[in-house]
Formats: structure tokens, C-alpha cells, sequence
């Protein structure tokens, strides 16, 4: 028999009528308590599982859907932060004491994807996604060197925080965008005609478009943070955002609407979509991890 997780009554606050729709189950679950800080959830289908970072205690966990089970997946694991999976279905993870972006392949064998941009040492990568061409964009701000908590402290070699991209097949790291103070979660609309991107200087999400190329244009503020910072967020189907902040996780309409919250009882850090039909929301708070059925379903996975 499965213990059944804590829930929590009441998880929603409706800002705007519109929110209603979105709502499903009236619990928020907390699935696991015990890190230090967690951050960069991802599901992976194939396996029915969840994998998380926790930073500081230098370990991904995994959490399993069928028994409920947390476990140490990878540890040491380089401070891991976000996560994602490639087009094959293969980890990619930010690394900040690795100072590095990572990836997982199939045998298991870890392999670099980035670690320097023009010769010097990436800061601290912190969030990653990947284009449906098999690119890999990523933030590079520096907490995971400002510290030795959640890294290693060190000076930065590039002297900024900026948002990159590499293709795995010749491994060239290119600039992405400069004009970011402080780089943090990141995420492409479903026609990936557009990227959103945290900028944790002013405290806001801004819009680029990407060309076919991938040239990042605009950049225009598409919401700004009322409680808290934004970190790490995803879109649903119908292009919402939900994204971490100070006192849950803000659910944006495409039109940059704050349509509501999820009530959680810490910081948020970051969120996915899971579960078989990719409407179960999983949340990261600082400690713990949480999940709640929702009537709306997540653009991911893009596995081929
Ligand atoms: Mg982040």
C-alpha cells in the first residue's frame, strides 16, 4: 500500500475570471520534503519518473510515479540546476560547479555539450531547453559562482551573464543574447517563433522572435514579477506561462495577463509538466516537492 502524499486544500487564487479554466484538482500534493534547495524538474515519459535538482546538497533525485519513491539518482552531480530532455530523450543538465551544460546518454555515459564560450570558462549555467532542431539554449548567470552553496565560488572569465546556444552536432557555443542582465529560466512558444526568457535584473519575463536562423530580435518585457522573482517556467497548450515566483507559481495568458496563482507555501523555484497526459504540474519549492492536477496540459515533451 502506498502512503498517500500530504495535500494541501485551496491551492488557487483567481486574479482574473479566466483563471477558472484552468483549474483542476483542489489539492495540492506534496510529494517530498528534504532538499536543501530544488530546482530543475523533469519528467521523463519513457520511465515514469521525475528528476530534480538539489543544489546545494550536490545531488539530482528522482522521484518515481508508480511508487511514489524519491532516491538519489546522480550524486556527486556538478551542483546540478535546471533540466531538460533532448529530442531523443536523453538528460540535459546544468551544472554550476561543473561550470558546464551535460548530457546524460543512453549507455549513461555523461558528456559535455558546453563548458567555454570563446575560450573562457561558462559562469554557472541555470536553465536549458531545446529547440526542436536539436539546439541547446541555455542562461549562464553567476549564483552558482557567488558563492560556495550552490557551487563553487569563483570569478567569472567572461565578465557577463548571457544566454547561449549550442548544437550538439559540431559543439560551437554561440551567443544567443547579451542584452540580459541576469539570464535565468527560459522557454520557446509551441510554433518556437518565439522565446521567453527571465531576466532576473529588472525582475521580468521578456519576448524575443527567433528567425529561422535562430537571431533572437525584440526582447520586449511580457510580464513582470508582483511577488518575489521569476525563475524557472513552462507553457501549457494554449500558451500560458506558469511560472515560479515568491509565492507560488503565477499563471500568465499569453497576453501577459496575470491570470492567478498556485498557492505554495515557500518559494517556488521551478515547474513541468508530467504525468500520461502531461497535466499534472510538478513544483519545485526550495525545499520540497509538490504536484497538482490541472485542466490545462503542458507543451512538452517534444520527443521525436
Ligand atoms: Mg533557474
Amino acid at each position: 500500500m502506498l502512503p498517500a502524499p500530504t495535500s494541501l486544500p485551496d491551492p488557487y487564487e483567481e486574479r482574473d475570471e479566466r483563471f477558472a479554466a484552468c483549474q483542476g484538482d483542489t489539492r495540492l500534493e506534496v510529494l517530498f520534503e528534504g532538499a536543501r534547495f530544488a530546482e530543475g524538474p523533469v519528467y521523463v515519459p519513457a520511465g515514469r519518473y521525475l528528476l530534480f535538482s538539489d543544489i546545494p546538497n550536490d545531488r539530482l533525485l528522482r522521484w518515481d510515479e508508480c511508487s511514489g519513491a524519491v532516491s538519489v539518482f546522480r550524486s556527486p552531480a556538478g551542483h546540478p540546476n535546471g533540466n531538460t530532455l533532448d529530442r531523443q530523450g536523453r538528460l540535459v543538465t546544468c551544472e554550476h560547479s561543473g561550470r558546464r551544460v551535460s548530457r546524460t546518454e543512453h549507455d549513461g555515459r555523461v558528456t559535455v555539450l558546453a563548458e567555454r564560450f570563446g575560450g573562457k570558462r561558462l559562469n554557472s549555467p541555470n536553465d536549458v531547453v531545446v529547440k526542436s532542431d536539436g539546439t541547446v539554449w541555455f542562461s549562464d548567470p553567476s549564483y552558482g559562482i557567488a558563492s560556495d552553496f550552490e557551487g563553487v565560488r569563483g570569478e567569472s572569465e567572461i565578465g557577463a551573464r548571457n544566454l547561449y546556444r549550442v548544437d550538439p552536432a559540431d559543439g560551437r557555443v554561440e551567443l544567443a543574447a547579451a542584452n540580459l542582465e541576469i539570464p535565468n529560466g527560459l522557454a520557446f512558444s509551441a510554433d518556437e517563433r518565439r522565446l521567453f526568457v527571465v531576466d532576473n535584473g529588472p525582475n521580468q519575463i521578456r519576448a524575443f522572435d527567433v528567425a529561422e536562423d535562430g537571431a533572437l530580435s525584440g526582447g520586449e518585457t511580457f510580464a513582470t514579477c508582483t511577488n518575489g522573482v521569476f525563475d524557472g517556467f513552462r507553457l501549457d497548450r494554449d500558451g500560458r506561462l506558469w511560472a515560479a515566483a515568491g509565492d507560488g507559481v503565477h499563471c500568465l495568458d499569453p497576453d501577459g495577463t496575470l491570470l492567478g496563482r498556485i498557492r505554495v507555501p515557500e518559494l517556488v523555484s521551478n515547474v513541468v509538466f508530467g504525468g500520461p497526459r502531461r497535466n499534472r504540474l510538478f513544483i519545485c519549492g526550495a525545499t520540497a516537492l509538490y504536484s497538482i492536477h490541472l485542466a490545462v496540459n503542458g507543451l512538452e515533451p517534444m520527443i521525436d
